[in-house]
């Protein structure tokens, strides 16, 4: 089996003799068939094939291939965003009525899905600290709950998730562990190594890497053996009576049932399909990735060395860094760099942050981490501006805190043109 740059490059796909060497864009709604027994048999899941871009598209699973061999997993899909990756993944084994658990370190849009719109679906969330204690995740389960759930490093958090530790409690309670592997990507961390069942992905981020297709992927490991809890998770150990009785792990092992029943399933019904054109561009990222990161990395500690060091600035966040509360995590998890993204707190707070952010010229404002241009963010002012200082500072945002994402410049240039804003303050 190929290295993980030779997936990046290569994977998912396997051209035939005279066919296109490049991923094909099949930009269609349909496929056509000769009989209607033929096109039956698809909808009855007995033959492969595609007939609605809805469900399926063979330029979306080419890529969502790659991104499956790249984790190490069994079965994978690509989303319309990141979003809808994280919704599906829970949604997938969670109804109305049913209970899972979070760490609270996680993306804001991620938070506010868990606890506010899954919550209207009857599906109740307990957040715990990624730092909490065996015992504290244990005393957070019911007997309703459906699992476990996680980001490898938060956004925008930075902290660095124990995924192992996390893995065995999950596995202890009899559920699965959901990763969201965003910021690492399968270049820096493969969370099935650690035991993770389920690696989700906002696509949209460094896998994409230019800032041009918003996307999201769900990879299984194929490991979680739902049969062992077959009362716990009906939806996929009993007959589908909305999909021709199919019983997802009977017909599909548990290696297909889960992804099989999200596409069957829930892309069926809230259609959050990536459209083929945006698959090919997220391909474009893929085959660069292992490159790229290696990039964001370099300049991600670079900047983060130049700031520690700063008179203007007070704290300076970045799991990369050799003295950080998380270096333990780092070296087992990220040994080889962790990613782009550098927080930290200025001298003068909310004002100061506002003059430094206009002075800058390379590094522009924008509500975005993780592509090949910098760019930086005031949360106090933007994301989180109708929180009050109190709670800013609550919830880990604060009113000093400016979030960059280091790009692929060159970080002589990058270094400069943060010095150059703290001049002129
Ligand atoms: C951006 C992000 C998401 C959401 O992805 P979208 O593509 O914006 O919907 C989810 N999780 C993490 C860690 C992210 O950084």
């Amino acid at each position: 089996m190929s290295l993980i740059g030779t997936k990046c490059v290569q994977g998912g796909y396997t051209p035939k003799n005279g066919e296109p060497r490049q991923i094909p864009i099949i930009q269609s709604t349909t496929f056509k068939y000769d009989t209607s027994e033929d096109m039956g048999k698809l909808f009855d899941l007995e033959a492969d094939g595609y007939f609605y871009t809805r469900l399926a598209n063979p330029t979306s699973d080419y890529v969502a291939k790659k991104i499956c061999e790249m984790e190490g997993g069994s079965a994978a899909m690509l989303t319309s965003s990141g979003m809808s990756a994280n919704f599906l993944a829970v949604f997938n084994i969670c109804s109305c009525g049913d209970h899972f658990i979070s760490s609270s370190a996680i993306y804001g849009g991620t938070y506010n899905l868990f606890a506010v719109t899954l919550k209207r679906m009857g599906i109740d969330v307990t957040f715990i600290s990624p730092d909490a204690s065996e015992e504290e995740i244990n005393n957070a389960f019911r007997p309703n709950t459906k699992l476990l759930f996680g980001e490898t490093i938060a956004n925008p958090a930075l902290d660095v998730l124990d995924i192992e530790k996390f893995a065995k409690i999950a596995h202890n309670n009899g559920v699965p562990l959901i990763i969201d592997n965003t910021f690492p990507t399968p270049v820096n961390c493969r969370p099935f190594e650690f035991g993770a069942d389920i690696v989700v992905h906002a696509t949209t981020k460094y896998m994409d890497g230019h800032g041009s297709a918003v996307g999201g992927a769900i990879v299984d490991s194929g490991k979680f053996d739902w049969t062992k809890y077959a009362d716990k998770y009906p939806g996929l150990c009993t007959p589908d009576e909305s999909y021709h009785g199919i019983t997802y792990t009977e017909r599909f092992g548990i290696e297909g049932a889960y992804i099989t029943k999200a596409v069957a399933q829930l892309m069926r019904d809230l259609g959050v399909t990536p459209a083929p054109m945006n698959s090919f561009l997220l391909n474009l990222g893929l085959e660069s990735l292992h490159v790229r990161i290696k990039k964001h990395c370099e300049n991600g500690l670079a900047v983060a060395k130049f700031l520690k060091d700063n008179e203007n600035v007070t704290w300076v966040k970045y799991p990369g860094l050799e003295d950080s509360k998380d270096s333990e995590l780092v070296k087992k998890y990220l040994p080889n760099g962790t990613c782009g993204v550098v927080s930290f707190g200025i001298k003068g707070g909310r004002e100061t942050a506002l003059k430094f952010m206009k002075a800058l010229k390379l590094i522009a404002i924008e509500t975005h981490v993780a592509d090949a241009r910098s760019c930086c963010l005031h949360p106090a002012t933007a994301t989180h501006r109708q929180l009050s200082d109190d709670e800013l500072i609550a919830c880990g945002v604060s009113p000093d805190l400016i979030r960059m994402s280091m790009g692929l410049e060159d970080s002589e240039d990058l270094i400069n043109d943060i010095k150059q804003a703290f001049e002129s303050i």
